[in-house]
């Protein structure tokens, strides 16, 4: 890695990238709309949450590898009484891992176990683009 990585400010001054360095180039990509996969170089399997060791074989030799951005609803749950309204996650990504996520731009009643989605990074507030997803239209 090295320092020529863009630096955007939003998420340099967020304490919880400052506080997981080895998630940095992640959230470096997710301002540009990019999301990126740890993949483990030993047993060649991609994981979710970015971290520094592969939970599947404790490789400390990851790479980050840029993911389709698209998967699969798996579950979800819609918070009706916050305000806005929000609808909380699971998500299947084409490459495998499973992330807990939020659902944008869809009525909970328009949603369906197994329906595709694609990734639609919003700015959080503490600063970062987070990986939210939205329904995508199937192939
Ligand atoms: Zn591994």
């Amino acid at each position: 890695m090295s320092d020529t990585t863009i630096k955007p400010q939003t998420f340099e001054q967020d304490p919880f990238a400052a506080a997981f360095p080895e998630t940095r180039e992640f959230w470096a990509a997710a301002e540009n709309g990019q999301l990126l996969l740890n993949t483990c170089d030993d047993c060649k399997r991609p994981h979710w949450y970015p971290r520094a060791l592969c939970p599947l074989c404790g490789s400390t030799r990851l790479r980050w590898l840029p993911a389709s951005g698209r998967g699969t609803l798996y579950a979800f749950s819609t918070a009706r009484k916050a305000t806005p309204a929000y609808t909380l996650a699971y998500v299947k990504l084409d490459e495998g891992p499973t992330l807990m996520t939020n659902i944008v731009d869809a009525t909970p009643e328009s949603l369906k176990i197994g329906m595709p989605v694609a990734v639609q990074f919003q700015r959080a507030q503490e600063g970062r683009m987070m990986p939210f997803f939205r329904p995508a239209s199937a192939g």
